[in-house]
């Protein structure tokens, strides 16, 4: 992280904190630049803080920038990030990373909050020949999900694994990803959550042929 504490960080006000469901807020914050869909920004509540890393979850156009967190109850930044109010101050850097899913036709893989970079994309109108797949614990964890069915139709799929409803598939993606007899193997895999999400999907992908290059992660540590 300390790589990230060298980077300048900018005070920007805050629009809005809403509580999308238990233990995830999506803020919306003032947009001092512009970014490339799939970048993230180091946030900080005071310039001297160590900073933490979130993906921009809101399209390049919007007048805004929307970050989609989880609070993590141990964690430093999560739960009074989770507090801040319209017209507070916060402290972000400037946009960087290069996970900008550019290469289509694609597939692209998030857990939980991951989804935030593909929401970006999304809302960018960067999400043509796509297939997106959406895991998460609750059905309340689909994030936007109206916008990315709107934008990806048939080929959003979520996985839901302790509860189920017509338009999500019950279990895990990884158990859906190892039914499939023939994966695309040229196709880029963009694969956005957790390090155990990027591990597992990572073998099976592999396991199915499709070369390592072909698959390019976002891990959320
Ligand atoms: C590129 C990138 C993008 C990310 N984007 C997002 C995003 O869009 N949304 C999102 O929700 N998250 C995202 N994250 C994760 C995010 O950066 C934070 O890690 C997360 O929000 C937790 O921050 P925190 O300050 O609340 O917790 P932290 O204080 O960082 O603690 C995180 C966890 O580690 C544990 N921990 C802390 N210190 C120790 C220690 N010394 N030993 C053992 N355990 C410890 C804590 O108990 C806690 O559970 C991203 C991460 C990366 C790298």
């Amino acid at each position: 992280m300390n790589q990230h504490k060298r980077k300048k960080l900018s005070p920007v006000r805050v629009i809005s904190n809403q509580l999308l469901s238990e233990d995830t807020h999506y803020i919306k914050i003032e947009k001092p630049f512009d970014f490339k869909a799939g970048q993230v920004v180091a946030i900080a509540l005071h310039a001297e803080d160590e900073p933490r890393l979130y993906s921009i979850a809101s399209g390049t156009t919007k007048p805004y920038l929307g970050i989609l967190f989880d609070i993590k109850h141990d964690g430093e930044l999560t739960p009074p990030l989770s507090q801040v109010k319209t017209d507070d101050t916060i402290f972000i850097s400037e946009p960087f990373g290069k996970f900008l899913c550019l290469d289509k036709p694609a597939t692209w893989i998030a857990t939980g909050t991951g989804i935030a970079p593909f929401i970006s994309l999304c809302e960018s109108n960067l999400s043509n020949n796509i297939k997106l797949l959406h895991g998460a614990r609750t059905l309340d964890k689909f994030f936007f999900q109206e916008t990315l069915e709107q934008k990806l139709g048939k080929s959003y799929l979520r996985f839901c694994t302790t509860e189920s409803n017509d338009k999500t598939y019950r279990g895990r993606l990884t158990n859906y990803l190892q039914e499939q007899t023939e994966l695309p193997t040229n196709n880029k895999y963009y694969l956005c959550g957790s390090s155990q999400m990027v591990i597992d999907v990572r073998e099976i992908l592999i396991t199915k042929g499709v070369p390592f290059d072909n698959i390019i992660a976002e891990i959320y540590f």
